[in-house]
């Protein structure tokens, strides 16, 4: 199993370090061709409007549409769940709205379950989070905080507002690992 992370911008490294520690390997995508050995790819937390000006600048918007088209697996967290959104690359039929919990609580901590993942809740750490505004049909919401959906998928493509990578539960990163290995691509097939 070989897992691409986007790394033009953000916290992309540990989300390698937690691929690895799953037993996958994971390739640091730049170009239009390291999407082509990948079985999944990982959009990490940062800044959504460099992260989305160097999927430009790179070439990179159309190969990752690409990409989730013919069965790659997707998983956006935090800004990289910004940039998957309507009004982004399009991937995933939601609404982000940025840095929704303003400068007051721009971070913090929680246990939440999400579905999938067992009894025992998650860490979740929102560091400048957006919110999950709105859910187009056909996407399900996995786990919510406070009423507001927090972790999302449709099919390939997984979303979460907060940052899996920086605690030491690896479910969410196990969970997108078997997404992305249920699922051989179609340009494989
Ligand atoms: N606030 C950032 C943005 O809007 C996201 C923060 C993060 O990824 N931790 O891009």
């Amino acid at each position: 199993m070989r897992v691409g992370v986007l790394a033009v911008q953000g916290g992309f490294e540990a989300h390698e370090r937690a691929i690895t520690r799953l037993g996958a390997a994971s390739v640091e995508v730049r170009a239009a061709a390291d999407l082509a050995a990948i079985d999944g790819l990982i959009l990490p937390g940062g800044e959504s409007t460099t992260i989305s000006k160097g999927i430009e600048k790179h070439g990179l918007r159309s190969p990752i549409q690409e990409f989730v088209r013919s069965g790659g697996a997707v998983f956006g967290t935090c800004a990289g769940l910004i940039v998957l959104d309507r009004n982004h690359l399009d991937v995933i039929d939601i609404v982000a709205i940025r840095n929704a919990f303003g400068r007051q609580i721009a971070s913090f901590e929680c246990d939440i379950a999400v579905e999938g993942l067992g009894d025992e809740s998650v860490r979740a750490v929102f560091i400048r989070a957006p919110k999950i505004d709105e859910v187009g049909e056909g996407v399900e919401v996995l786990a919510s905080h406070e009423g507001t959906p927090v972790v999302a998928r449709r099919e390939n493509i997984l979303v979460c507002t907060f940052h899996p990578e920086l605690t030491d539960d690896m479910r969410m990163h196990a969970y997108f690992l078997a997404m992305a290995g249920s699922k051989k691509r179609a340009v494989e097939a």
